[in-house]
């Protein structure tokens, strides 16, 4: 019986050709018919991340705390940040000159975010096709 040595790359001692490993070192190897090639280096297979399901909770809670962030968080990205933008401007005049019709109009305008990001957070869940800029 002939044994057939061939170098292991990894430690470089003489090894038996047909392993599938070297038994000094433990580095797999296939041998090819005239050079070494490295095992193929077994990947995981890719598992598709399974999106959360849309949150109407969510919606409600993130534009409770900003304008804008519910609808960012319904997909209706530059919705929200025009939203954000005028809030924060409405803020700035109210902080400016303090007058009752702007705290009015920043109150409403904060309940018609939240009241629009919930329904349209609800209609994301439900799978509807919702337009960039569409409300409720
Ligand atoms: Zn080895």
């Amino acid at each position: 019986m002939v044994i057939r040595l061939k170098r292991c790359p990894s430690c470089q001692r003489n090894v038996e050709r047909d392993l599938a490993a070297c038994p000094n070192c433990g580095a797999p190897f296939t041998w090819g018919a005239s050079r070494y090639e490295p095992a193929p280096t077994l990947m995981p297979p890719r598992l598709p991340v399974a999106p959360a399901p849309h949150d109407v909770t969510m919606a409600l809670s993130a534009s409770l705390l900003l304008v804008g962030t519910g609808q960012m968080y319904n997909h209706q990205i530059a919705k929200g940040m025009v939203m954000l933008v005028v809030t924060l401007g409405i803020l700035t005049l109210t902080l400016l000159r303090w007058s009752t019709p702007l705290i009015a109009v920043m109150l409403i305008l904060w309940m018609v975010s939240m009241l629009d990001a919930a329904l349209v957070a609800g209609r994301v869940l439900n799978q509807e096709q919702v337009r960039p800029w569409q409300w409720f």
